[in-house]
């Protein structure tokens, strides 16, 4: 499982919060996802992260 994180991201941090193993804020001020899959013990909070984001802003990569 992999997430990536698209333009309309507005950077509130929210799933930073959520889930630090997955998301951290960039130099821009917006949300990255890490390039490597998901750790396993990190994944619920990963989808909460994704679910919970005001933007839609993340979305698995399938
Ligand atoms: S929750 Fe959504 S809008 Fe907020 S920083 Fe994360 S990806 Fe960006």
């Amino acid at each position: 499982m992999r997430f990536t994180v698209k333009d309309q991201c507005i950077g509130c941090g929210m799933c930073v919060v959520r889930c630090p193993q997955v998301f951290s804020l960039n130099a821009q001020g917006k949300s990255q996802a890490i390039a490597d899959d998901v750790p396993p013990e990190a994944e619920r909070s990963a989808i909460d992260a994704m679910v919970g984001c005001p933007m839609a802003a993340i979305e698995p990569v399938l």
